[in-house]
């Protein structure tokens, strides 16, 4: 049985104070029906939050990004061993954002990925096409290749440790969410990849997360679809009451 998972990806929005608040109305109204919430503040929080949600079994918290490198002279970089220390859980790696603005090709992702494993963290790994990418046909040939050159070369035990999250570029953040058949075929293709890489086991129990402007007004009729176990929320996670609508929508 997979978990049903809901991210809140804080990006670089919040104050420290404003994480603590919205965790702090989240909490205590988290529904039984969702098997895992996890907070992804700044690295500034990361102690502090995972301090709070330490009594709740439910509840994970994970870093943004970790540096490709172990560790040593590259300022201003944090690592995957410095985020395990803070007792976080998970390391988010191969958002868009850090893609577009950050340049992180699939081979660096990659190591981000070895780095993370390496250091006992699992992973929420994304992948996604751009909107010229869709309407040219190749988004399957593109989500593969991500998938692919990224993830696909580890074993069986370290992709139990990975989180896979389909976010349509031309949606994160755009207010155009994916309709649920473009998001639940695009699951599926996930699933049936993992099968034929890894086999039943590991599809069946991967769990694959969508992300692009998912809102409560949506939320539901996604989470429905057989192949999508959960979200990553940017926007509507910024907001305690929003955040939690969703978590109530499972
Ligand atoms: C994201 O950045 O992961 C995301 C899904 O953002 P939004 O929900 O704002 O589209």
């Amino acid at each position: 049985m997979r978990k049903n998972i809901l991210v809140a990806n804080w990006k670089m929005n919040l104050t420290r104070n404003q994480e603590i608040s919205i965790v702090e109305n989240v909490l205590p109204n988290i529904s039984s029906q969702i098997t895992e919430v996890v907070f992804a503040p700044n690295y500034l929080s990361l102690y502090k939050i995972g301090k709070m949600c330490n009594n709740y079994e439910n509840v994970k918290v994970a870093a943004q990004n970790c540096s490709k490198t172990e560790k040593g002279a590259f300022t201003g970089e944090v690592s995957a061993e410095m985020i395990a220390s803070c007792s976080a859980d998970y390391v988010i790696i191969g958002h868009s954002e850090r893609r577009t603005y950050f340049n992180e090709s699939n081979t660096e992702l990659a190591e981000k990925v070895n780095r993370a494993l390496e250091n006992n963290l699992s992973v929420i790994f994304c992948c996604g096409e751009s909107i010229s990418q869709r309407e040219g046909g190749g988004h399957f040939d593109w989500i593969k290749q991500q998938l692919s050159e990224s993830i696909f070369h580890f074993s069986v035990e370290k992709m139990e440790k990975i989180v896979i999250a389909y976010e349509p570029i031309w949606a994160i953040g755009t207010g155009k969410t994916a309709s649920t058949v473009q998001a639940q075929e695009m699951h599926a293709f996930i699933r049936d990849l993992l099968n034929e890489k890894y086999g039943d086991s590991i599809a069946e129990s991967t769990s694959i997360l969508y992300g692009g402007s998912c809102s409560s007004t949506d939320a539901k009729d996604l989470f429905a679809q057989q192949d999508i176990d959960g979200g990553l929320i940017g926007g509507a996670s910024l907001n305690a009451n929003d955040f939690l609508a969703i978590i109530n929508s499972f």
